[in-house]
């Protein structure tokens, strides 16, 4: 077969495969184009005997050459169009959208309930005028006891015992850390300090209903000039008017704590039975809630405070307490377990 003939037959059969394709036949369309008009192709390939021919012959056929790639790179685009219409046909058709369909539930979630618990308390406290500092969970020994007045081998370390990293670097046991760092930088000549410091404390328990070896604390600091112990039963009541309700009273009982001299314990009454008695505050109407006193001259005199002229007052609570009584929860290993079950009863 001549040349021109070949060229025709590569026309025609080509035509015909173009002819037969339908559906989705992208990939098709794709392999003849290459087999076809590709560079290593049929027509290249018919194009290598174009040297075989007379001189005379040469642009007689190298005419039909082009005019076949011509005819067949349009049909090639025209097969290409219908492929493309097709496809965003196809397209179309699935992704049509049925308004008559009721909506997919979105679940939402929500904040953890130690995080509203803080977040409440933290609200209470800006509002008056306190700041909020953030600490370290890992702190020195030295900051962790020694500033606050529990040097080494003081008996009260045995009530805080703690997860060592070192001899002298330690899991925190308290926040208290947070507030000799921040009383160490204050600048009293700007005002008094009013400070809380929320985070995670932790301590060497064994797990159980009540107890955690890691669990969270809110402590506050104010120091200042003339501050007194009518000033931190005011600040209490306050607060504890705003968790628990107006009609609550406080009550302070002498306790001990080492930073503080002389430290309370604070009781709220019964916010369950109104001080009545009940299975929440054990039938004596009253809530223990907080620990609290005023600084202890020398915790003051450590930071490079003169305790003749300063004086102040601390306060600690738990998040975890606060909740449990709250929503009258049993167990405190709930708080940490990450059951759904437990966190979705907290909706705010
Ligand atoms: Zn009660």
């Amino acid at each position: 077969m001549d040349l021109q003939a070949q060229l025709e037959e590569l026309k025609e059969t080509t035509q015909a495969k173009l002819a037969e394709m339908h559906g989705d036949h992208a990939k098709e369309l794709q392999e003849l184009r290459v087999q076809v008009l590709g560079k290593k192709g049929s027509l290249t390939e018919l194009l290598k005997g174009l040297k075989e021919l007379s001189h005379d012959m040469r642009p007689v056929v190298g005419k039909q050459v082009n005019e076949v790639r011509d005819v067949l790179t349009k049909a090639f685009e025209e097969q290409a169009k219908i492929v493309e219409a097709a496809k965003i046909k196809a397209q179309l058709e699935s992704e049509s959208l049925d308004v008559t369909l009721p909506g997919r539930h979105v679940n939402l979630g929500n904040r953890h309930v130690l995080t509203q618990i803080s977040e409440d308390i933290e609200d209470i406290f800006i509002g008056m005028g306190f700041q909020v500092v953030d600490g370290f969970e890992v702190e020195t020994d030295y900051y962790n006891f020694e500033r606050m007045n529990l040097p080494k081998d003081h008996p009260a370390r045995d009530m805080q015992d703690t997860f060592y990293i070192t001899e002298e670097i330690l899991l925190r046991t308290h926040t208290s850390p947070v507030q000799a760092r921040t009383l160490d930088k204050h600048d009293f000549a700007k005002g008094p300090l009013k400070m809380i410091s929320p985070g995670r404390v932790f301590r060497r328990d064994t797990d159980d209903a009540t107890h955690s070896h890691q669990f969270h604390q809110i402590e506050g600091l104010v120091v200042g000039e003339n501050i007194s112990m009518g000033d931190l039963k005011g600040t209490l009541e306050m607060i504890i008017k705003k968790m628990f309700g107006e009609d609550r009273k406080i009550r302070l009982r002498p306790s001990y704590f080492p930073f503080t001299e002389p430290s309370v314990e604070v009781d709220v009454s019964c916010f369950k039975c109104g001080g009545k008695g009940c299975n929440v505050c054990k039938k004596t109407g009253w809530i223990e809630i907080l620990g609290a006193g005023m600084v202890h001259p020398r915790v003051l005199e450590m930071s490079g405070v003169d305790s003749e002229k300063y004086s102040g007052f601390a306060f600690g609570l738990g998040q975890e307490r606060i909740a449990m009584l709250r929503y009258g929860i049993n167990d405190i290993r709930g708080f940490y377990q990450g059951d759904m079950r437990f966190s979705e009863q907290f909706k705010s």
